[in-house]
């Protein structure tokens, strides 16, 4: 079989016209699948077929292709082609192929299709052994946010884009497409692309090339190939070897010759986001601080590798650390796919020696007590060539289990298999078992599994499938769990209460973002709340009780543990007795400030338009224009968290400004103010006047009031607007364009937006002015 060139192909493919039939044997796969969306953007014909059903082959239906399970030279002769696209994975001897050679259709692999392609737009090939799936989504998704609306092909699904792979139609010739451009079978340097990130080089693919000398080779001449910017790592001395000192050769990385200097930032306190920071050097100059929701100091090099690509093409530095802030991850990278408050239970794609310990030395930063590590080998020949380096990846692991080889289409090799690694892993010094089934592979690890593990699933192959039937053990085990113990709290309940499990806390929140509680109880007495927190020191349930939620910024994880509010009408009363208005700690503050006024009372004119209710008033003595919830305080009336009932008069509780620190460890549970008899339309006067003065300073769209307490020497609001930052966005979360100190949801925010968006805010006080800003909000929760 004659081997086509990317040039030939693409004439091929202009010849035949858009609406050509093309044929893709293998269409299933991650790869050949965004090939096929591809061809459909352009107009082709999607024909093709795969051994087994996958979502890829499903999603390419619903866009109008017809691809089947099962080969058929029938139905490929029926088809009549232009042209045959197939994957490294399919065997010469499949039906189609052989059926194709016969009617001398052309017959084409999938990386010179893409190739081909990639000649059609100003090309940018991520590339490298290990991370470049991660790198070129990062790259696409950066490239979207920043409203370049570029086109992409990437090898691993990509969450927060709606495909894996599009061809921006609109854009023309000189639209940035984005290729992770796969090195594996010697079709790099089809490529010859306007711009390239190189990540690394290292000991791959062996099955393929001599050795690796002749893998360098290929990079060698795929770097000649690059018209502009040849973005490659400095840390990796291979790569350095090859591009140091060539024209339009940039360099990133920690060396301290590297052309953009990553330096890692250490995690400041209070930092409510996960991931990694680091600041980026260009000639000596800081460019920037970066921040990826990524783990570990190779995904700072990655997102590096990124930033100094869109330096280069122009993009402000600004612009794209807000971009990679966002950035969620690929499918299979460092996926989280369970987390409750004990155990955290990952998948990621890492198969080769390199990725395993990068991965582990990332997973190892999140602190879990111990790390265990469920491994599937892919491929006999890597097994087999690099069987005394994966022997030694391990180290980082407290358990290993070692499953058989995930063939990816090889012939077995004897004496090459999952028990001879186990055995060179156990050599090393490190624990580890062989899973001779992958079936029961999940009740293994459950069965090792304790309180404070974290752990990852590696592998390419289908060892998927047991993490995914792991994770959904353990989440029907917990929800069951959380059945059990929602029926044994109702029994202690009064009928009028209301108990649930997995309550949004966007519902509970004014901000309108985070995860579910675990449980959420309103109780409907004292006697029902004592009985709920018994419950929940017997069960050892943390438990945090919440008032209208204008305070709070739960994370998208949620919380793991009960939430309480005390909205039952038996807390929430108001009922005024001569000049004392008697309240329960559920009330809304905006009635306790009407009644007041229905009763000719004055002094709580303020609490109008505090949108909280008394016990979060109480707890945060929430105050306004001038006046403070504990100025009119009488006495309040609380339970302490052994579920006591007490009463203290206000002249024996000590407060602070925006806190009472009693309600640390008791619950308000109603309070008595005293107002100053005065005319109502005094007080209406008075109201009107605060009102006004809200509705002139501050923002309608939802957000959870001032963001950060006010440092002496500034207030916090006039900070963020000297800092220039009023308006500055991530994802849904802006900082007001109405009032510096509030950020509010835009849209459609997640509490980690919120997050990155503080944290911008607090970096940039804290380098510009040396001033430390820190949250008047409460942030509570998980992440997700
Ligand atoms: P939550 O936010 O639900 O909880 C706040 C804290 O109180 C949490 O620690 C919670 O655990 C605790 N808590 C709640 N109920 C109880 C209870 N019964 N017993 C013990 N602890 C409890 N605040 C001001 O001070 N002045 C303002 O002018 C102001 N303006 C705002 C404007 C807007 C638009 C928004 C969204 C908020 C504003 N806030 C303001 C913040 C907020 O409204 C107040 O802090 C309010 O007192 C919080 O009440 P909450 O019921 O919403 O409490």
């Amino acid at each position: 079989m004659k081997r086509l060139t990317a040039a030939q192909v693409d004439e091929i493919l202009a010849g035949v016209g858009p609406a050509a039939t093309i044929w893709l044997v293998g269409a299933g796969g991650c790869g050949m699948s965004g090939l096929g969306n591809l061809l459909l953007d352009l107009g082709c014909n999607v024909r093709g077929s795969d051994a087994e059903e996958s979502a890829f082959l499903d999603s390419l239906r619903v866009r109008g292709a017809d691809v089947a399970v099962g080969h058929s030279a029938e139905r490929f002769r029926e088809a009549n082609p232009a042209l045959v696209v197939y994957t490294p994975a399919v065997r010469a001897d499949n039906v189609e192929m052989i059926a194709a050679e016969q009617a001398q259709v052309p017959i084409v692999r999938r990386s010179t299709a893409l190739a081909a392609l990639a000649r059609r737009r100003s090309a940018i090939c991520v590339t490298g052994m290990h991370g470049k799936s991660t790198t070129s989504a990062m790259l696409a998704f950066a490239l979207e946010r920043l409203g370049a609306e570029p086109g992409y092909a990437v090898g691993a699904t990509i969450p927060q884009l709606s495909e894996h792979a599009r061809f921006n139609m609109a854009a023309g010739d000189r639209g940035l497409f984005v290729v992770e451009t796969d090195e594996s079978d010697g079709s790099l340097p089809e490529f010859a692309p306007e711009n390239a990130i190189v990540l690394n080089v290292d000991e791959e693919h062996l099955e393929h090339f001599e050795n690796l000398e002749r893998v360098c080779a290929e990079f060698n001449e795929f770097g000649r190939q690059v018209a502009g910017a040849l973005i490659y790592c400095a840390d990796d001395p291979r790569l350095s070897k090859l591009y140091a000192g060539r024209a339009h050769a940039v360099s990133y990385g920690f060396n301290l010759s590297a052309n953009y200097r990553v330096e890692l930032e250490p995690r400041e306190p209070g930092d409510g986001t996960a991931g990694t920071r680091f600041r980026l050097f260009h000639q000596g100059e800081c460019r920037g601080r970066f921040h990826t929701r990524l783990l570990g100091a190779t995904s700072a090099s990655n997102a590096a590798a990124v930033a100094a690509l869109l330096l280069e093409l122009g993009f402000e530095a600004r612009d794209v650390a807000e971009a990679l802030g966002e950035f969620e991850g690929a499918g299979r990278r460092q996926e989280e796919i369970f987390h409750d408050s004990g155990i955290r239970v990952f998948e990621d794609y890492g198969h080769h020696p390199e990725e395993i310990e990068v991965t582990l030395d990332a997973l190892r930063t999140l602190g879990g007590e111990r790390l265990l590590v469920a491994f599937q080998p892919h491929k006999y020949t890597r097994t087999r060539f690099l069987l005394s380096r994966f022997a030694k990846s391990f180290h980082a692991a407290d358990k290993v289990w070692i499953t058989d080889v995930y063939p990816a289409g090889e012939e077995e090799i004897p004496g090459v298999n999952g028990e001879a690694l186990c055995a060179a892993i156990c050599e090393h010094g490190e624990r580890a078992e062989f899973a001779s089934e992958l079936g029961r592979l999940a009740e293994l690890v459950r069965a090792e599994l304790r309180e404070g593990d974290v752990v990852v699933f590696l592998g390419a192959g289908d060892i998927c499938r047991p993490a995914r039937a792991l994770a959904r053990q353990l989440k029907e085990g917990r929800m069951e769990k959380k059945q059990e113990l929602l029926a044994a709290l109702q029994t202690r309940l009064g009928p009028g209460s209301v108990a649930r499990t997995d309550e949004p806390m966007a519902k509970r929140t004014t901000l309108r973002v985070g995860g579910p509680a675990d449980f959420y109880v309103e109780p409907d007495s004292e006697d029902s709340l004592a009985a709920t927190l018994a419950f929940c020191a017997e069960e050892a349930i943390p438990f945090r009780v919440v008032g209208r939620g204008s305070n709070l910024l739960v994370r998208d994880g949620g919380f793991r543990g009960m939430v309480i509010c005390l909205k039952h009408e038996s807390f929430s009363a108001i009922r005024v007795e001569g000049d004392e208005i008697h309240c329960g700690a559920g009330a809304r503050l905006r009635a306790v400030a009407q009644a007041a006024k229905q009763h000719e009372l004055g002094g709580l004119e303020f609490l109008e338009g505090i949108p909280g209710s008394v016990g979060g008033a109480l707890r945060m003595n929430a105050g306004a224009m001038g006046g403070a919830t504990f100025d009119s305080l009488v006495s309040l009336r609380f339970m302490s968290h052994a579920g006591e009932p007490a009463e203290l008069s206000s002249d024996k509780i000590e407060v602070g400004y925006r806190s009472c620190p009693m309600f640390k460890d008791s619950i308000a549970l109603g309070a008595v103010f005293r107002g100053t008899p005065t005319e109502r339309e005094l007080i209406q006067e008075r109201m009107d006047a605060c009102s006004r003065k809200r509705w002139d300073s501050q923002p309608a769209a939802p957000s959870a009031g001032c963001m950060f307490k006010n440092p002496d020497s500034i207030p916090a609001g006039r900070l963020v607007e000297e800092l220039g930052l009023k308006g500055m966005r991530v994802g849904g979360a802006m900082v007001s364009d109405v009032h510096g100190n509030f950020v509010v949801n835009a849209g459609d925010a997640k509490a980690s937006d919120v997050l990155e968006l503080i944290e911008r805010v607090r970096a940039k006080a804290r380098t510009d002015r040396g001033i430390e800003l820190h949250t008047e909000v409460e942030i509570i929760g998980e992440e997700a």
